[in-house]
């Protein structure tokens, strides 16, 4: 069963929702594969840092994000790094193997041909990783969407030749979803190519972020889950998943809390089913299916920075077991704790590997 922490052992002031303090289960019958674990390259940060100071930087509040990133040194020395420092911790930590993204928000925030050559200087440099580490590491391809050739070109690369396990987006790019039309090739090829992308959040584009940044909620605390929800529920309503029936989508932090309410989703579809004039006044979409059969069929989601029981346990039984993969969200959320309390989930063996492990193999190709 759950427990609130209310020992005064506790390294919180006031626990909250924490779990009980326990140990990690250092015999566990799974490895742990962690499928959100962020890291960067200093080429990356310095562009974004010198667009952002530049004359020409545009109204750009993940650009901005960036920015406030990179006056964290100690976060991003741990993003950086994919030595010692990173698997030492991973080995305190009982990670077995991270599944690398580079972090939000990217390469996407740059100039079209800056974006896709910063591109493949990451997925040269997180390749390298992945061969010096084959156990430890995985790695999705990053590409720039605001280059839409040189992003297809980027996934293929990934894929075919880098040896990776699906893609990466840090979700809009300057307040562009993958649902526009002009983006569609880049779902082609994913799909094409059998790779999973992960959509990450980032802080909603300029357009809307503004009420969200007026109270410090641009990030996990509301901005991230809506932006990525608005992506995710972007793509189904456009019949992105009827058009590619194979294109597989993953979604972080317990899918964003969609998965409460596929139930109300499937009730109230009409809302823009069907409708004429949206999308700036393009022809009605009708869809196939009710829109909680894409999820499950094309959606994933990981338990990134939820190491709550009461939540996976929800989202297993609604979406599937096969369909709830384990992520820490490392550098920014790492605990022992939270990594203890999933080894004391009340789940069957069978389907705690498949949570810490085996879904993760399956989705992201790992074996
Ligand atoms: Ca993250």
């Amino acid at each position: 069963m759950w427990n609130v922490q209310t020992t005064a052992s506790s390294t919180r002031g006031d626990a909250g929702l924490a779990p009980l303090v326990r140990a990690i289960d250092r015999q566990a019958p799974y490895q742990r594969i962690a499928t959100e674990e962020a890291w960067n390259i200093p080429e990356v940060l310095e562009a974004q840092v010198r667009l952002l100071q530049s004359d020409h930087a545009p109204d750009d509040s993940s650009l901005r994000m960036a920015g406030m990133f990179s006056k964290l040194p100690e976060l991003q020395a741990q993003l950086m790094d994919l030595g010692p420092r990173r698997l030492k911790r991973m080995d305190e930590l009982g990670i077995a193997k991270q599944l690398l993204l580079l972090t939000a928000p990217g390469v996407q925030v740059l100039e079209p041909g800056e974006g896709t050559a910063l591109a493949r200087l990451a997925n040269d440099r997180l390749a390298q990783a992945c061969r010096a580490h084959p156990d430890r590491y995985a790695g999705l391809t990053v590409f720039a969407p605001q280059d839409v050739k040189g992003a297809i070109a980027e996934i293929e690369r990934g894929m075919t030749k880098l040896g990776f396990n699906g893609a990466v987006l840090n979700s809009h790019f300057r307040g562009h979803y993958l649902d526009e039309r002009p983006y569609w090739p880049i779902l082609e090829a994913l799909e094409a190519h059998d790779a999973a992308l992960y959509i990450h959040p980032t802080i909603p584009p300029s357009s809307w972020s503004q009420p969200y940044e007026f109270r410090g909620f641009g990030g996990a605390l509301a901005g991230f889950p809506h932006e990525v929800w608005m992506h995710t529920m972007g793509l189904i309503m456009a019949g992105v998943f009827d058009q590619f029936p194979k294109l597989r989508l993953v979604i972080g932090h317990m899918g964003e809390a969609m998965p409460l309410q596929l139930y109300r989703f499937d009730w109230m579809q009409s809302n823009a089913d069907g409708r004429e004039g949206l999308r700036g006044g393009g022809p009605a979409v009708k869809l196939k299916h009710k829109i909680s059969y894409y999820f499950h069929h094309n959606i994933w989601i990981t338990t990134s920075g939820q190491g709550w029981e009461p939540s996976v346990q929800f989202c297993m039984q609604v979406l599937g077991p096969e369909r709830v993969i384990y992520a820490m969200d490392y550098p920014y959320q790492q605990s022992a704790d939270e990594v203890a309390a999933y080894d004391h989930f009340d789940l069957s063996p069978e389907h705690k590997k498949m949570l810490m492990q085996t879904n993760a193999e399956q989705v992201f190709r790992l074996t």
